[in-house]
């Protein structure tokens, strides 16, 4: 068993916050403990109507938010969803009655049986943790995948057994909040600007971040991204070496600290122990995903399989037998020679200027949306050289306009007129690309909906155009 304290079962009273999707997965979890679980949301009560039916028929007692106070002298702990902010009033009045609170991942990791592959970045986390997952599943694992790819990381953990593993994805959000958590290998893709508009700079970003290897210790590794600036300058013996257990690195070339690398168009392999000679993992133009990005993200992926003792034959048949996400560069229509691609879950500058990068095709980008505070001029300039034509959408086009070439910019006020200018700006071998740069919840309920309000517009154009 991982941690030292709380075991979260019958001999706990445990108040679990927030019920949103993890705080739900809590409550069945530490109820299939045995532990008697109270709960709490501030939400307007109608909201909340369904799911504390639901927990109450699971024996969960809930705790109307006013009525905290009366409780506290019964609970041991407390759980704390993602979606919670540690500094809101809940939390402070549950500490103020000196009730410890953990994360949802803390107590993930603390009832944890199994190993875990903690994987956290800017851009790719769900795609490297999905591929991860596969990976490991070829290898013949029984695996676990959860936490900010979808279903709760506890509703996972709670049923590994010791020969298993865990592939988490953690945001930095999560991060902030842990206290044990300790994969045995940590991996960071990349850190680029994103929610700086909950965090004060880029460092306070990159360390709550760098907290995934804060707890490993020497049998533990950590796999890093030596192209990225901010996560390859962990490796600079300047940094102090921050990271406590063994770190291989994967990148572009082949370099003295690079396990992994590209050499002659191929993902190559050099054993850090033992036969030294490199081995050829698999040729580039067999990774069944587009863009260079990535590239980077199947070597993540590759580099942890092998630490974790992965052949690299079976490496290569699980990343081939792979098959990109929804939403993620995802090709969705293809009409009178024009293809569309929805990349919706590019909510950042970064991976809008990986999506540009992708195709040599000339490009019809739709972008906007909500923007989180990050400076779009590095992304202006690629959109300015790899672009045709811009379709701007949602809060943030004015902001985006003021970085590209207005002449070859429009507005649209719909994804149904967004697609309809991209279309007629559009000629046959061109690419619209869907790669808005920006959060959806201006125009959408999710990345999810916006893409397929894309996918359903793109769609119309075949049908219309027979
Ligand atoms: P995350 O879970 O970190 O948001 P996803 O795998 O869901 O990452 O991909 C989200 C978006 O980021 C997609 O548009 C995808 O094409 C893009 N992307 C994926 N990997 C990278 C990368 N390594 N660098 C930049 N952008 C990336």
């Amino acid at each position: 068993m991982n941690g030292n304290i709380g075991g979260f079962d019958a001999r706990e009273r445990v108040l679990v916050i927030g019920l949103g999707r993890s705080g739900l997965a809590s409550c069945a979890v530490l109820r299939a403990r045995g532990a008697s679980v109270y709960a709490t949301d501030e939400k307007d009560p109608a909201a909340l109507a369904d799911a504390r039916a639901a927990i109450e028929r699971a024996g969960v007692r809930f705790v109307p938010p006013g009525d905290l106070e009366k409780v506290a002298g019964e609970l041991t702990s407390a759980v704390l969803s993602p979606g919670i902010p540690l500094n809101g009033s809940l939390v402070r009045r549950v500490q103020a009655a000196r009730i410890p609170v953990f994360s949802e991942i803390e107590v993930a990791y603390r009832i944890c049986k199994a190993p875990i592959v903690a994987l956290t970045g800017t851009k790719g986390k769900t795609t490297t943790t999905a591929l991860i997952g596969e990976l490991f599943r070829h290898a013949g694992f029984t695996t676990h995948v959860g936490g900010n790819i979808g279903n709760a990381l506890i509703t996972e953990t709670a049923v590994a057994e010791p020969e298993d593993w865990v592939v988490a994805e953690v945001s930095s959000f999560q991060l902030e909040s842990i206290r044990s958590f300790k994969p045995r290998i940590s991996t960071i893709l990349n850190i680029s600007p994103d929610h700086l508009d909950r965090y004060h700079s880029m460092d306070e970003y990159a360390e709550a971040k760098f907290r995934i290897f804060a707890n490993q210790s020497a049998g533990d590794a950590f796999v890093g991204n030596l192209d990225d600036p901010i996560v390859g300058a962990l490796a600079d013996p300047e940094a102090g070496n921050r990271i406590p257990c063994r770190a291989y690195w994967f990148g572009r070339t082949p370099r003295r600290l690079t396990t992994l690398y590209v050499r002659n168009e191929r993902i190559t392999y050099a054993p850090p122990s033992g036969d030294p000679r490199p081995v050829e993992v698999m040729p580039l133009d067999e990774i069944p995903l587009l863009g260079a990005h990535n590239v980077a993200n199947v070597m993540a992926a590759v580099l942890v399989g092998l630490t974790a003792g992965i052949a690299p034959d079976v490496l290569r048949a699980g990343v081939r037998a792979f098959r990109p996400l929804p939403h993620r560069l995802q090709t969705v229509a293809e009409v009178d020679g024009v293809i569309y691609v929805d990349d919706s879950k590019s909510t950042n500058p970064g991976s809008v200027i990986a999506a540009l990068e992708t195709f040599d095709a000339p490009i019809v980008l739709i972008a906007g949306g909500r923007a989180k505070g990050t400076d779009f001029a590095a992304m202006g300039e690629v959109v300015k050289k790899r672009a045709k034509a811009v379709v701007l959408i949602g809060e943030a086009a004015d902001e985006i306009s003021s970085v590209v070439d207005p002449a070859r910019t429009a507005r649209a006020a719909s994804m149904d007129e967004a697609v309809a200018i991209a279309r007629a700006l559009a000629t046959s071998g061109d690419v619209v690309l869907l790669s808005p740069g920006c959060a959806s919840f201006d125009m959408f309920g999710s990345a999810e909906a916006r893409g397929d309000a894309f996918a359903r517009a793109a769609s119309a154009q075949a049908v219309a155009h027979g």
